[in-house]
């Protein structure tokens, strides 16, 4: 059976300028796309422009080049139709890491989930509003009685289900999940990543799954894309990523995932990065990661590379693959 891309994100830019001369370079022409019922991991540390792709992706920022397109619709363009903007708002729905910031605190969580609901009048009586709402509530294991509070009431994770129950109101296609556990603690963690495949297999949903590490993208990701300094430096299959990969950032990345197993986390090497991302501010010519990279040649500085395929679906922008 063949797979249909939901999203496809083609050469995307996203610069802000800064001053008269300046531009930060916050996503510099990145492509991937996404399988329709999958989830693409997009993992990077801080200043990577991994949310900015999630953020543009959605239309929080006009592009400064490139296209978006979702479910065979352009939706980077400044001037969307008005069918496809409504399109857009109802099955593109956004997770944030701080649920608490996105939650209006003056709001019951009936009213917060059934926003939504609201705007795309998808309710005939209150009745229905109400039963809804219980039903989602129920659906990300929280209670109806939940219904008639406010959000300072819930601790980190049943606020996150209860930002998770509002996105789902609308019977979304696709959620942008950013950073949707970073905040939590670990046991939680896993229990929100637990719900989120359950809804996934249930509704056939499709995720861009955003990370600052590789643990807990590898339980939930299909495929995965390595973000450095704005640039798209490796992606392909999660398996092939995590198995075999390329980049040195990523190789770095990854040795810093934790291993259950004593006897094989021994053998890891864990790779320590020196130094922090760089400013993303006019960078200079060359590869982007090559002041932190051990392996880095004279062409290095010269040549930014190109992201090529280098296994079949496996791609990655490194000198040291020709
Ligand atoms: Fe390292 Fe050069 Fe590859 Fe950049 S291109 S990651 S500096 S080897």
């Amino acid at each position: 059976m063949s797979r249909k891309i939901l999203l496809e994100v083609k050469n995307l830019k996203q610069y802000f300028p800064l001053g008269r001369k300046s531009v930060v370079k916050a996503v510099d022409d990145v492509s991937f796309h996404i399988y329709e019922g999958e989830t693409f991991g997009l993992v990077g540390e801080s200043g990577s422009g991994k949310s900015t792709t999630g953020r543009t992706i959605i239309r929080l920022y006009d592009p400064t080049g490139g296209e978006v397109i979702f479910d065979d619709k352009v939706i980077s363009n400044k001037k969307l139709p008005k069918d496809d903007k409504v399109y857009v708002n109802k099955h593109m729905q956004m997770i944030f890491q701080d649920p608490m910031a996105c939650l209006n605190p003056r709001m019951t969580v009936m009213d917060i989930i059934a926003e939504g609901l609201d705007i795309h009048g998808l309710c005939k009586s209150k009745e229905e509003r109400t039963q809804r709402v219980y039903e989602l509530l129920r659906t990300v294991g929280l209670h109806e009685q939940h219904a008639n509070r406010y959000p300072h009431e819930f601790s980190g994770g049943q606020r996150q289900r209860i930002g998770i129950a509002r996105a789902l109101a609308v019977e979304p296609k696709f959620i942008i999940a950013d950073e949707p556990i970073s905040a939590l603690d670990v046991s939680i963690q896993a229990q929100v990543v637990n719900l989120l495949r359950k809804l996934q297999k249930e509704n056939g949903l499709t995720y861009l799954f955003i990370a600052h590490d590789l643990s807990m993208v590898k339980h939930i990701s299909t495929h995965i894309g390595v973000m450095y300094l704005g640039q798209m430096v490796e992606k392909g299959p999660a398996d092939d990523v995590y198995m075999n990969p390329k980049h040195p950032y990523t190789k770095a990345l990854l040795s810093a995932v934790p291993i259950p197993d004593p006897k094989v986390a021994k053998a890891n090497k864990r790779i320590v990065l020196e130094g922090d991302i760089p400013s993303p501010i006019d960078p200079p010519p060359g590869c982007r990661f090559k002041g932190r990279c051990k392996d880095a040649m004279k062409v290095c500085s010269e040549i930014n590379p190109e992201i090529k395929e280098v296994e079949p679906e496996h791609f990655v922008a490194c000198h040291l693959y020709k």
